[in-house]
């Protein structure tokens, strides 16, 4: 029984290991001051240096450096203040000097790790090493006659950072939570968008399976060409079963490059600049060892704000919910606004239930976030809401109403619920009258529970809650209820 992927499992263990690039959100690129704006018309935002013309001198833009650096920090790895630029020389129509300069010898960091949840267990994935480097230009077809290819060379110098890991992952799934983790310790040091849709995250896989049991790694195919982290996954999926299909018929695999087909679901055998695999790096000669001073490092490191894994245990520590802890600390920007609930005075796991099912349900309708425009609530008000309820002013039920107002126009709730008038009934003489009211109106029920139907109390408490449209205190209806009823009054 089970699937064909658990008797996969059974027969081979795979290995996999991530080559990531994340571009860097600097507003100039690596070695010149174009800029790095998205959209702009092809070729203009390029300079001799960028389009490697004879006698263009790079120089090292300082806040790539500063962002490399910060990463690599949250990526617990060492950095090496020493490190060095090299060429990697290939020739491809995006690459106008022939050359792209990157760390190959001496990275500006290594041996970190990324920790996150896996199938319920704390996996530490090894960062092997993380270095710098520029991006190419874009081949593009848009706007050229059908036999060209035309060439954008605004991207051509963007920096960028790539993450290599050790292969330490051992499922399609586990690579997907590996680069979900990743994004989002990246969107906290608030180093680059990392929108993988829109290209500044990219993720190459290499993946090999062994026999149970084996020391050996087998030999690995690089997946390449997936747009989201599902595709990530689902590739991985394919070229899994694909290999063990080919193992399990006897066949050897041979290290290649693969191509993931979005539409056909399938990996397919590229010739790509790849394979000729001989780059003859040498160090680049414009460029001399980065030389990051003590002070430059340790700043970085200050800037860090408050990581994933420490806001998790933080968040844990107050109670909440592994959902709401999930929900929360997967956004950086969530987390600050769930914070800021918190200074306002909201209790903790009534505050994060309020934000994450009431409030982002809300948003999520309207296709609006917490930052942005799109919210007009504050944390302060959704703390003052969470209070209202905890004050016994208005129940929980009549919030969410509230709340309805408050996305919709931005008031404080004290405010809706004074306008409205929908502060909850605790007055006991007024619940008493509602109470006798339904008693009366309801003679067949009254009966029913006298004759120990008690089911008939909870219809007799809807309609008292209906007809002071949900705004009688629950727990005095049903006390004041229990004690005319016992008293026998009403029929
Ligand atoms: P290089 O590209 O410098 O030769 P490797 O090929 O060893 O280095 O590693 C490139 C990437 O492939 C790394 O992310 C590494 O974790 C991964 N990798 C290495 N060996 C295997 C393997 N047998 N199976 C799956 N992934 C691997
Ligand atoms: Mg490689
Ligand atoms: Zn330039």
């Amino acid at each position: 029984m089970g699937t064909v992927a658990e008797a996969t499992a059974r027969r081979y263990e795979t290995v996999i290991g991530l080559e990531v690039h994340v571009e860097l959100a600097t507003r100039s690129k690596m070695f010149c001051a174009c800029s790095t704006a998205f959209g702009a018309p092809p070729n203009s935002q390029v300079c001799p240096v960028c389009l490697g013309l004879p006698g263009a001198l790079p120089v090292p833009n300082h806040q790539a450096l500063a962002y490399a650096l910060r990463a690599a920090l949250a990526l617990e790895c060492a950095v090496d203040p020493d490190c060095r630029w090299d060429r990697k020389n290939y020739h491809y129509p995006d690459l106008p000097k022939g050359y792209q300069i990157t760390q190959y010898a001496r990275p500006i960091a290594r041996n970190g790790q990324l920790c996150f949840v896996s199938g319920g267990e704390e996996r530490a994935v090894r960062i092997r090493r993380l270095h710098a480097e520029e991006d190419t230009g874009k081949s593009t077809h848009e706007g050229v006659a059908a036999a060209f290819t035309g060439v954008d060379l605004n991207r051509a110098g963007v920096p960028l950072i790539e993450i290599v890991s050790e292969p330490d992952i051992r499922s399609p799934e586990e690579a997907r939570l590996y680069l979900q983790a990743l994004r989002t310790l990246l969107l906290y040091t608030g180093v680059s968008d990392v929108k993988m849709e829109e290209g500044s995250l990219r993720c190459d896989a290499n993946i090999s399976l062994r026999p149970a049991g084996a020391m050996e790694y087998g030999a690995l195919v690089e997946v390449k060409n997936m747009n989201s982290f599902r595709s990530v996954q689902r590739a991985l999926e394919y070229e899994e079963q694909r290999q063990a299909a080919a193992l399990d018929a006897g066949e050897r695999i041979v290290r290649e490059t693969r191509h993931w087909d979005e539409k056909r679901g399938i990996t397919f055998s590229s010739r790509s600049k790849e394979e000729a695999h001989d780059y003859r790096y040498f160090p680049e000669p414009d460029l001399g060892p980065c030389a990051l001073s003590p002070a430059f490092i340790e700043e970085q490191r200050r800037l860090l704000p408050e990581l994933p894994g420490a806001r998790q245990a933080r968040y844990r520590a107050l109670g909440l919910s592994d959902y709401d802890t999930g929900v929360l600390v997967a956004d950086p920007a969530l987390a600050a606004f769930y914070d800021r609930m918190l200074e306002a005075g909201a209790a903790p796991r009534e505050g994060a239930a309020l934000l994450t099912v009431e409030l982002l349900g809300r948003l999520n309708a309207l296709g609006a976030s917490v930052v942005g425009s799109g919210c007009l609530v504050r944390p302060e008000q959704l703390a003052a809401l969470q209070k209202l309820v905890a004050a016994g002013t208005i129940s929980g039920k009549i919030a969410k109403g509230v709340l309805d107002d408050m996305v919709a126009s931005g008031k404080d709730p004290a405010a809706i619920v004074a306008e409205r008038g929908l502060q909850q009934i605790s007055d006991a003489g007024a619940v008493e009258q509602a109470v006798r009211a339904a008693i009366a109106a309801h003679p067949q029920s009254v009966a029913d529970y006298r004759a120990g139907k008690k089911q008939a109390l909870g219809f007799l408490v809807g309609q008292v809650m209906k007809e002071t449209k949900g705004k009688a205190n629950p727990a005095l209806v049903n006390d004041v209820l229990r004690q005319e009823l016992d008293a026998g009054g009403g029929v």
